[in-house]
C-alpha cells in the first residue's frame, strides 16, 4: 500500500493509522499520543534503531538544502531539532531558522536541545503543516524531516509549505520509503516488525508507538508517488535521492513562481 496518495485520506471519512483504519478526525490525536509518549525517549531511540545512520541521512538532506548565511528557514516537524540546529549556523545571525511541530512535548525537547547547543534566536513555533501560520513566499528554504508520514492529508501539507516558499525557494522531503531491492526489503520487514517493537518495550517502555512507526512506514507513498504529489502542490524540478538503498528517500523541489 505504500503507492497509497492522500487523496484518498481527505476525500473519505476513514484514514490510516499505521494499519489500522480510523476517522479522519480521529488521527491527528492519535500521532500525538504517538509523539507525547516517546518524546523523552526519542533521540536515544533513533541512534538505537538506525545505528546511528540517522545521522548520516541528516547530513545528506542538510548538505543538500545548502542553506546559505542569511536565509530564511522553517523546518516542519522538526521535532528535536536535528535539522534546525544545522540550518541555524548555516544562516548565521543575519538568517532566521523556524523550528516548527505539531506537538508540544517535541518542540519542548527541541527548544532545550537548540538552548543546549547554545542556539538561543531559534523560535520554537506549534504548527501543524497542513495550514502554517506563515505568510506567502516567506522562506528560502522549508524541510521536513521524518514528519511527512505522520501528517493526515499530505497533499495540503505540501500545498502548504510550497505557498510559505519564496519563489526559487526549495522544499526537501525527507522520508522513510520503499528499498529499491526486494532482498533488502524482506530483511528490513523482519528487523522493523520483529526488533523496532521490541526495542521500543525495553527502551521506551511503549511497544505500540514502535509498531505504528513500522506501519507508518509502510503506508507512506512511495518514491514515484511522493514525486508526483510534490509535483501537484505546484513544485518543479522535483528530484529523489535514494539512501541506504531506498530506506529513506530524499525529495528536494522547488517553487519556481
Ligand atoms: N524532524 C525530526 C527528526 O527528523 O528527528 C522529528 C521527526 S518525528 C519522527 C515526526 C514529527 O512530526 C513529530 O515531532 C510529530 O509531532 C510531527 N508531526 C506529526 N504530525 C504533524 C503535523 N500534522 N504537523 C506538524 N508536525 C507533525
Amino acid at each position: 500500500m505504500a503507492s497509497e496518495s492522500s487523496k484518498n485520506e481527505s476525500a473519505s471519512d476513514t484514514t490510516h493509522f499505521g494499519y489500522e483504519q480510523v476517522p479522519v478526525a480521529e488521527k491527528r490525536g492519535r500521532v500525538a499520543g504517538v509523539f507525547t509518549s516517546v518524546a523523552h525517549k526519542y533521540d536515544l531511540m533513533n541512534d538505537l534503531m538506525s545505528l546511528g545512520i540517522h545521522r548520516v541521512w541528516k547530513r545528506f538532506a542538510i548538505d543538500l538544502a545548502g542553506v546559505r548565511p542569511g536565509e530564511k528557514v522553517l523546518d516542519v516537524a522538526g521535532g528535536t531539532g536535528d535539522l534546525a540546529r544545522e540550518f541555524a549556523r548555516a544562516a548565521g545571525p543575519r538568517g532566521l531558522v523556524i523550528l516548527s511541530d505539531i506537538n508540544a512535548a517535541m518542540l519542548g525537547e527541541g527548544r532545550k536541545r537548540l538552548v543546549d547547543h547554545g542556539l538561543v534566536n531559534v523560535p520554537a513555533v506549534q504548527a501543524n503543516a497542513e495550514a502554517l501560520p506563515f505568510a506567502e513566499g516567506t522562506f528560502d528554504c522549508i524541510t521536513i524531516g521524518f514528519g511527512l508520514r505522520n501528517v493526515t492529508d499530505k497533499d495540503a501539507a505540501l500545498r502548504s509549505m510550497t505557498r510559505c516558499l519564496k519563489p526559487g525557494g526549495r522544499l526537501l522531503v525527507m522520508e522513510f520509503s520503499k528499498p529499491l531491492n526486494p532482498l533488502l526489503g524482506k530483511a528490513y520487514d523482519q528487523y522493523s516488525f520483529k526488533l523496532l517493537p521490541l526495542m521500543g518495550r525495553v527502551v521506551a517502555r511503549d511497544e505500540a508507538s514502535y509498531r505504528y512507526l513500522a506501519e507508518s512506514i509502510r503506508m507512506h507513498p512511495d518514491q514515484q508517488t511522493l514525486k508526483g504529489m510534490m509535483e501537484n502542490a505546484g513544485l518543479a524540478r522535483v528530484q529523489v535521492y535514494n539512501l541506504s538503498g531506498g530506506i529513506v528517500a530524499v525529495h528536494r523541489g522547488f517553487r519556481l513562481e
